[in-house]
């Protein structure tokens, strides 16, 4: 049985691909950094849990042992504050340790393993407003970190091997905390692309960006 990490596993779209991927019959675990929130959402979806606070380096460096032994990784979470891109420097920072770096070390960690068992999928969840094509059109330091997000999807892919897949996604416009109320999608409309690149046949893409299953420019 393929076991899966989605961060941010316990709530919104993160919540939604853990539910698409248990019911694909994968292992789920869940990373979330509030353990009562963790656990309640793991109960509820009859998946694992296991703490992960992608903005504290400690936090990873726990979490290493057990996923280097991840077969399929999504890089879900994800913040987003409503500040200026030149504020203090706070948001900016702890945008990249979410959103760049804390995916950079997670899949740096889950590789070498993906590498032997000869098969990995990773799913980066990204956004159109770190797309250049879309014009980087939202969120500061949000867009930065996924344009990030994105420019580390497209380098990955050129350097694993053919059985390890790597590609981005945007989930539309999800109603979710993040999204908000007004928003257009579900968090199962939103978690359904990513899904489908988490359970990737061995002829399936990578180094790309998708919506709704069709490539999309960088
Ligand atoms: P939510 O705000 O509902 O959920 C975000 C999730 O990320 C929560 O589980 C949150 O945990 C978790 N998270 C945030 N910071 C950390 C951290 N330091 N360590 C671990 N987990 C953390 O957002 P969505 O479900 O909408 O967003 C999921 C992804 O989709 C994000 O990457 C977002 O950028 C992307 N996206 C969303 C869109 C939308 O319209 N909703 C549009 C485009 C992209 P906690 O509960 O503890 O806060």
């Amino acid at each position: 049985m393929k076991r899966a990490l989605v961060t941010g596993g316990n709530r919104g779209i993160g919540k939604a691909i853990a539910a698409g991927l248990r019911d694909a019959g994968l292992r789920v675990i869940i990373g979330a950094r509030d353990p009562d929130h963790g656990q309640a959402a793991a109960a509820e979806l009859g998946v694992e849990f296991k703490r992960l606070d992608l903005a504290d380096p400690t936090s990873i460096n726990e979490a290493r042992p057990w996923v280097s032994h991840v077969d399929v990784l999504v890089n879900n979470a994800g913040i987003l504050e409503d500040v200026p891109l030149f504020d203090d420097g706070t948001n900016f920072e702890r945008s990249m340790q979410t959103m760049l770096q804390a995916p950079y070390e997670l899949i740096r960690t889950a590789l070498p393993g993906m590498k032997l068992r000869s098969y990995g999928r990773v799913v980066n969840v990204s956004s159109g407003w770190g797309s250049f094509a879309e014009g980087l059109g939202g969120g500061g330091a949000y867009a930065v970190a996924k344009a990030g997000l994105n420019a580390l999807t497209l380098r990955a892919a050129q350097d694993l091997p053919a059985t390890v897949k790597i590609n981005a996604m945007c989930p539309g416009w999800v109603k979710t905390r993040m999204g908000g109320a007004s928003a257009t999608r579900s968090p199962e409309e939103g978690a359904e692309t990513a899904i489908w690149l988490a359970t990737l046949p061995d002829t399936g893409p990578t180094g790309g960006i998708f919506r709704d299953r069709k490539q999309i420019d960088w």
